[in-house]
């Protein structure tokens, strides 16, 4: 017998004695590995941030550290039931703002023997006020899609090309894309870390079913009932600021944070304390900090960062993510808020040498494009009364990346461009 077709049929038989074999809930790690494979140099992007991270460490006494990120939910839906509610999404951001401030009601107690080790990651999240053009918004995005559900090994949902919608300046803002998974994916969501911003902006952000978004709605169903409170996003958000699995991804393995106990492997469920006292990689009576965000458990039984967290947190702030840190999302927009239905349509082709066209499909009225550069100074503008395209030349453009606008009386998108 093979000894996967031997290890599957002990997992069917004995389902709580092989939890390495249950559901990988969290994409992140494994999509990290994959990167690796394609492009050795993500590791070096990786060491280097450690650099820095471990600089900042030594550095951090002196330091304010309190920072608000400004978020923008994508919702994609197929169907009405996964273009999720707005209190649904409420719910997401009030729950990170707990659980970053230290306010969840089921902190540990005080006498808990990791107490000493809880930490409020002073982090806070607001919904956009203002769009990367600086227009109101509020922070929402949606955009239905002919995918019914999107494979949850892909990218997809990551640009309008494919079925998804494009993120907004990832510098400055926290993307979530909200989307269907297959029925028969158990994975709940995965982030990118801060290391790939450079060289991927396109795809930093984080994904999630809507079944484990926000802690009301859809929160829960489908199957997902112990991923009803919300935690699979503080968990996800910890790996977009640079935290890893609180097991290191390994037997024994390392999370690079000095004050989380080693752990043998991922815990499931919800474990009774002490975990594993004692355990092979060394720990001490209280065994493993399974209640930690960045472990596997149960939302109701993850609660809390430590301190070694939070600084590796707001090292990812201060180093690869800087540009949060002066983002205007947050603050209110004194433009007019616009409309938010988005118009469906192609534009090829991207990357560009003299000419782009942009086909609607269907004729639209009072047709407005818009070429921004990425500061957000407008490079031309082609009005049009009526048409199913337009064209665009972009040979007068030097090389680089743009915002692409178009309006009509449907709504507005916007979309990236490359001119070679
Ligand atoms: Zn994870």
């Amino acid at each position: 017998m093979k000894p996967s077709l031997c290890l599957l049929l002990i997992a069917m038989i004995f389902p709580m004695l092989t939890p390495t074999l249950s559901a990988q809930k969290c994409r992140s790690h494994a999509n990290w590995e994959e990167k690796v494979e394609q492009d050795p140099q993500a590791l070096l992007r990786r060491e280097q941030l450690q650099n820095f991270t471990e600089i900042y460490q030594d550095n951090s006494s002196s330091r304010a550290l309190k920072v608000t990120i400004p978020v923008v939910v994508h919702v994609l839906y197929n169907n009405s039931t996964q273009n999720i509610s707005t209190a649904q999404i409420n719910s997401q951001i009030d729950r990170l703002n707990e659980d970053f401030r230290l306010m969840n009601a089921d902190s540990l107690s005080s006498s808990h023997a990791f107490w000493p080790y809880v930490a409020d990651a002073e982090i806070e999240f607001c919904l956009a006020q203002q769009d990367p053009d600086g227009f109101a918004t509020t922070g929402i995005t949606r955009t239905q899609t002919s995918v019914p559900y999107f494979d949850d090994y892909s990218e997809d949902m990551k640009s309008s090309a494919t079925g998804g919608v494009d993120n907004w300046d990832p510098t400055s803002y926290l993307n979530m894309w909200v989307v269907g998974f297959h029925n028969d994916s158990l994975t709940l969501g995965f982030a990118a870390f801060p290391s790939e911003l450079s060289s991927d902006p396109e795809l930093d952000g984080i994904v999630f079913r809507h079944e484990v978004f926000g802690t009301v709605g859809t929160a829960g169903s489908n199957g997902f009932g112990v991923n009803d409170n919300g935690r699979t996003a503080t968990h996800e958000v910890g790996h977009w600021l640079n935290l890893f699995h609180i097991w290191g991804d390994d037997i024994c393995g390392d999370d690079l944070v000095n004050d989380t106990p080693e752990h043998e492997e991922e815990n499931y469920d919800c474990p009774s304390f002490p975990n594993r006292p004692n355990n092979s990689c060394g720990s001490d009576q209280n065994g493993e900090m399974y209640m930690n965000y960045m472990d596997y458990v149960d939302d109701d039984c993850m609660k809390m960062f430590t301190g070694g967290q939070k600084l590796r947190m707001h090292a990812a702030i201060d180093g690869a993510r800087s540009a949060l840190k002066t983002s205007a999302g947050c603050e209110s927009s004194s433009v007019g808020i616009r409309a938010t239905e988005s118009i469906p349509f192609n534009l090829y082709p991207n990357p560009a040498d003299d000419m782009v066209m942009v086909d609607f499909g269907a004729s639209q009225q009072n047709i407005s494009a818009s070429v921004y550069s990425l500061s957000g100074t407008l490079q031309m503008r082609i009005n049009q009364k009526t048409g199913s395209s337009i064209q665009l030349p972009v040979n007068a453009l030097t090389s680089g990346c743009y915002l692409v606008e178009i309006a009509s009386d449907q709504g507005v998108k916007t979309v990236k461009l490359f001119v070679r």
